[in-house]
């Protein structure tokens, strides 16, 4: 892409009321925009992040043989009623309509997909199935100060999972948080296997934590043996013995990144949804859901990626691969000759098939186009200059050092 055509979302403060380092940094490299509280448009940039890390995730969900949908974010109030949630989830955002029906906006989709699934399980012979799908949640939420961590509106990815029996949920649970590790692996962060309650429920609850000083959570956590258990649930201080291996323990800060539960017959109950076994008898239908939070991913990965100048996305979520710059000289004849050697190495990478940002911008400052490839934090730099010559500057965001190199280089360097 070029930079010409990429509207200058790059702003010297973020707004003076934003708290969450997150979000001042992301206003500020032009990733997103502030509308209210808990509330963001992403820009281009910042929707390029969020599409790579849906990409990931639908990925992982696809290879788990779970099947993607689209629900609808406006829901009647009887399916919310069906279950009680109607009147006991505090951060349901409810919405009248002209002829005074009452809607709840979704916050989760429990309530939904449990009658889309009806459509389609008759019998054993229709289990297991699976459905997911990424899409904007809606939740009235008391403190959301924390930027994309904590949104009133919010993009997650939500599975439902349906089974026969206790023990299929639990094989396709155990495959779910396989998919989860690969998905945090993936996206460059290490997430800790929490567990979210204790007793003897805490088998059938998880929490995806990923360490993050701004995170809302406290988590206790043994580095010894990985045991780890939410605050709310587990009363341990610094330097207490852990439960499972006698280690000194540790309280980190940390953030939500996924939560994934064994509902069995919670919400399949309230809707009959049923099935019919070998011998025509009828059974509850056992479900799991399982939740990941696609936008405060975004915002965590700023949190834990940046620098003093700016961002420094992992390369799987980089709003582009590259960053090209032509440093374009004021002198007519040098102008041409820079334009024309950049163009052509911005030619060479499409046609390899590199995402790249050319900054091919005329009128500003080799200093300024430095600092904003610094903010923006796209993982290579490329430099065209009058000092580069055949060669172009090659230069890691994460390194201090760069060095001129030839174009089979940068090629090698992202086929590796
Ligand atoms: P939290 O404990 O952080 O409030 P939750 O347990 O209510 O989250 P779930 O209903 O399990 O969240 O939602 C699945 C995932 O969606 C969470 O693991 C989290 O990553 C993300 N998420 C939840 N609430 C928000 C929010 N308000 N803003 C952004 N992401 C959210
Ligand atoms: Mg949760």
């Amino acid at each position: 892409m070029l930079q010409s055509h990429l509207s200058h979302f790059i702003r010297k403060e973020a707004p003076k009321d934003e708290e969450a380092y997150n979000a001042q940094i992301l206003i500020r490299a032009g990733f997103i925009d502030k509308l209210m509280a808990g509330v963001y448009t992403f820009l281009p940039l910042g929707l390029r992040v969020l599409h790579h890390i849906e990409c990931i995730v639908r990925d992982e969900m696809n290879a788990l043989g779970a099947q993607e949908v689209l629900m609808p974010v406006l829901h009647p109030r009887e399916n919310w009623q069906q279950t009680g949630r109607w009147d006991s989830l505090d951060v349901l955002f409810k919405v009248i309509a002209r002829d005074k029906k009452e809607y709840a906006l979704g916050p989760t989709h429990e309530e939904i997909v449990v009658p889309v699934a009806q459509r389609a399980i008759f019998s054993y012979k229709d289990l297991p199935m699976a459905l997911y799908q990424i899409q904007t949640k809606f939740r009235d939420e008391a403190r959301a100060k924390s930027g994309l961590l904590r949104g009133r509106e919010f993009l997650m990815k939500d599975l439902y999972s349906f089974h026969t029996d206790e023990a299929d949920l639990e094989m396709y649970y155990q495959r779910a948080i396989v998919a989860y590790t690969t998905i945090f692996k993936r996206l460059g962060l290490d997430a800790l296997l929490v567990e979210a309650s204790g007793g003897t429920f805490s088998k059938f609850s998880h929490e995806f934590q990923v360490q993050v000083a701004s995170g809302e959570d406290r988590i206790v956590y043994c580095a010894v043996c990985q045991f780890a258990q939410n605050r709310e649930i587990n009363e341990a201080q610094d330097g207490d013995a852990c439960p499972t291996c006698g280690k000194p323990l540790t309280v980190v800060a940390a953030s939500e990144v996924g939560n994934i539960f064994q509902l069995k017959t919670k919400y399949s109950d309230p809707f009959k949804l049923q099935y019919t076994d070998h011998a025509g008898t009828s059974h509850a239908v056992i479900m799991g859901c399982y939740g990941i939070g696609i936008s405060r991913l975004m915002g965590i990965i700023a949190e834990l990626f940046h620098d003093e100048k700016g961002l420094l996305w992992p390369a799987s979520v980089a709003p582009f691969q590259a960053h090209l710059l032509a440093i374009v000289p004021a002198d007519e004849a040098q102008k041409k000759d820079i334009l024309a050697k950049a163009q052509g190495v911005y030619d060479r990478l499409r046609a390899e098939g590199i995402e790249v940002l050319y900054d091919d911008r005329e009128g500003i400052s080799a200093g300024e186009k430095f600092a904003e490839s610094d903010l923006i934090g796209i993982p290579v730099r490329l430099v065209v200059s009058a000092k580069t010559g055949e060669r172009v500057e090659f230069k890691e965001r994460a390194k201090p050092d760069a060095s001129q190199v030839d174009f089979s280089f940068i090629t090698q360097y992202f086929k590796a």
